[in-house]
């Protein structure tokens, strides 16, 4: 997985999952603010990205909690933007 160079050595380990810097389950700290910086304003493809870790992590370790809130829950917005109505009459 070469996608995610700015996190540096703050990658996924494919055994563990754990960060290869060794600072704990991926992503850490740090692969979050890398992500962060590296997708601003493009919430989008960032949680898309973390949707296909996401999923191959929940292919190896089947049976987790938390992993929706692990990969991609901290991508959305801690403010969300406001939603234009739809239709106006
Ligand atoms: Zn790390």
């Amino acid at each position: 997985m070469g996608n995610i160079a700015a996190a540096g050595t703050h990658s996924p380990d494919p055994g563990s999952w754990d960060c290869r810097a060794g600072d704990g389950p991926w992503p850490c700290d740090v692969a979050r603010e890398s992500l962060r910086s590296e997708y601003q304003g493009d919430r989008l493809s960032l949680a898309m990205l973390m949707g296909g870790y996401l999923a191959a992590f929940t292919k190896e370790k089947p049976g987790s909690t938390d992993s929706v809130a692990r990969f991609v829950g901290w991508t959305r917005s801690p403010r969300p933007a406001a939603t234009p109505p739809l239709f106006q009459s």
